[in-house]
């Protein structure tokens, strides 16, 4: 049974190109940066729960019966 080697598994997610040690997972610098542009670029969006700001009802509490 031979064992293949695990060349695939080494390959820049940017680029595709294989994977050098001191930039893992990445190929190179630039394509750590490009990875990090992206996050930072907004290109990621994070879904968010927020919508619209609506308030149901009004903001009159109705009449308070005191005495
Ligand atoms: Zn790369």
């Amino acid at each position: 049974m031979e064992i293949l080697p695990t060349l695939m598994v080494n390959a820049c997610p940017i680029c595709s190109k294989e994977v050098v040690e001191v930039h893992r997972p990445f190929c190179s610098q630039r394509c750590a940066n490009v990875d990090l542009s992206r996050w930072l670029g907004g290109n990621y969006r994070i879904p968010t729960d927020e919508g619209p700001t609506v308030y149901e009802g009004g903001l009159n509490g109705g009449e308070e019966d005191q005495g």
